[in-house]
């Protein structure tokens, strides 16, 4: 159902946010019968400008002034109303060198069902790079584009229809009260009615789903920080676009030659290469619309000819991080103070240098020059401010996105990630979502955590 205001005064299971992440994780859950769920979303079915506002940072560093209100939505949906439907599964790299402390597969196994949820086609997952002949150290690695899938028109019924799942919009989350390692209930405030005094709503279990800002600016609200890294390790990807032009071999490029519009081609330096140079992760997009005479290895042909845009991996620096700000917002809680520093110019041309190299050592083609002029630009993803790992010193969240200091409190989105590689979040983190409305439901009936 499609609410104000929460029906009762207590669920099996309170999601915060109602973007891919928290709508994703409400459905996986829902298949369990027995459970009530509550989806809490600060915006209305449309974004509103008032509420809007709620999604102010203040900011410090490289970010351009209009980047949060370009890339932050405050209604049903999320983000899912304005994206771009570029996918790709996460490079396996970030996983073998243990950065993520969850095994490949554990995501792997999600990514057919989050397919089905974006719309994307069986070969995003089946098959998502393709070898090069002649070369280990590039593979073939495409984008999927979903149509795009807008989470709020596609799941609108099944809120309104199903009895067992609210959606409570208008409705800002400020405060999770916690009472020793469970959290008892989470604070409420009406987004439209700074002046009306905040409500409660309680739960066995609570998802916080409201974004890379959002989520750790939740439990920076709610003094759940201790010695935990919550906000810390802030991560984009940085896009560089049209860095170049490169020539290719469109021979030994295994593409089909008819043209599928739900594909955009791209090269990427092999996962076992990034590992052997200890480089990041590192796509090159390239299109096939022009051929043009040059010269490679000493002999004159015909190639492809291609712009290059780079989408590319940036590591964790704690230095990049969410706090809170002393400015505050028109309910009055303190806003999200966002400090980020790319620090990645000389990264981005060594890994275009070595790309390079790798590309005339295959025979396959050659960038057309080894130090562009560019700029970084970014892709609106915001990763790893409540981070995967072992233990409260290096992270936020287990290896089941439940906060280490509690027993009852998850974490939904990109922010889990510990490493973000170079390919686009949303299709990982509806895998992810699937995975913990899975592990959740696995829960219900006991008290155990996990
Ligand atoms: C312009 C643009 C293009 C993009 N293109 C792509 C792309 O091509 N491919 C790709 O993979 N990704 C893309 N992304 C990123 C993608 O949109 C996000 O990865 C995805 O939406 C994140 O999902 P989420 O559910 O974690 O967060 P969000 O979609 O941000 O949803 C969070 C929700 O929580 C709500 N919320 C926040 N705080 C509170 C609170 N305190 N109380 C209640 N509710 C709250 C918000 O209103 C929002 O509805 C793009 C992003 C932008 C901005």
């Amino acid at each position: 159902m499609i609410l104000n205001k929460p029906k009762q005064r207590h669920y099996d299971v309170v999601i915060l946010g109602s973007g891919p992440a928290g709508i994703t994780t409400a459905l996986e859950l829902s298949k369990d019968p027995a459970l009530r769920i509550a989806v809490i979303e600060s915006g209305l079915l449309e974004p509103h400008p008032t509420i809007r506002t709620l999604a102010n940072v203040d900011l410090n560093g490289d970010f351009p002034p209009d980047y949060f209100p370009m890339h932050t939505q405050r209604c049903f949906g999320g983000t899912s109303t304005i994206w771009g439907g570029f996918c790709a599964v996460l490079e396996r790299r970030a996983f073998t060198a243990q950065e993520w402390p969850i095994p490949y597969e554990e995501v792997d196994r999600w990514y057919p069902a989050a397919a089905e949820i974006i719309e994307l086609p069986e070969k995003a997952y089946r098959q998502p790079t393709d070898a090069i002949e002649g070369t280990s150290e590039l593979v073939y690695k495409p984008f999927y584009l979903s149509p795009p899938v807008r989470f709020n028109e596609k799941y609108h019924a099944f809120f309104q229809h199903d009895p067992r799942v609210d959606l409570v919009l208008g409705t800002t989350g400020t405060r999770l009260v916690s009472r020793g390692r469970r959290v008892t209930a989470l604070e409420l405030r009406d987004s439209l009615a700074p002046r009306l005094p905040p409500t409660v709503v309680s739960a066995d279990r609570f998802v916080l789903a409201c974004g890379g800002v959002g989520n750790p600016r939740v439990l920076l609200l709610s003094d759940l920080v201790g010695q935990m890294p919550v906000g810390l390790g802030l991560m984009e990807h940085p896009h560089l676009y049209a860095v170049a032009q490169m020539f290719l071999d469109r021979d030994r490029l295994p593409i089909s030659t008819e043209k599928d519009p739900r594909v955009v081609h791209a090269l990427q330096l092999a996962d076992s290469y990034c590992i052997e140079r200890g480089v990041l992760s590192f796509s090159a997009d390239f299109n096939v619309e022009q051929m043009a005479p040059t010269v490679l290895l000493g002999k004159r042909r015909e190639m492809l000819l291609t712009p290059v845009t780079l989408r590319t991996e940036i590591a964790p620096d704690f230095r990049n991080a969410i706090s809170s700000s002393d400015q505050r917002d028109y309910l009055g809680l303190p806003l999200p103070r966002v400090d980020f520093h790319y620090r990645y110019r000389d990264l981005a041309l060594e890994g275009w240098q070595l790309f390079g190299e790798a590309l005339l050592r295959s025979g396959l083609g050659r960038p057309s020059v080894l130090q562009p002029e560019f700029k970084i630009r970014d892709g609106g993803h915001l990763m790893g401010t409540t981070r995967m790992g072992h233990s409260m010193s290096d992270s936020v969240v287990d290896s089941n996105c439940r906060v280490h200091t509690t027993d009852n409190l998850y974490v939904a989105g990109s922010s889990v990630f510990p490493a973000g590689g170079a390919s686009n979040p949303t299709y990982t983190i509806v895998a992810m979502a699937l995975r913990l409305g899975a592990h959740l439901a696995s829960l219900s009936g006991g008290n155990a955590h996990g």
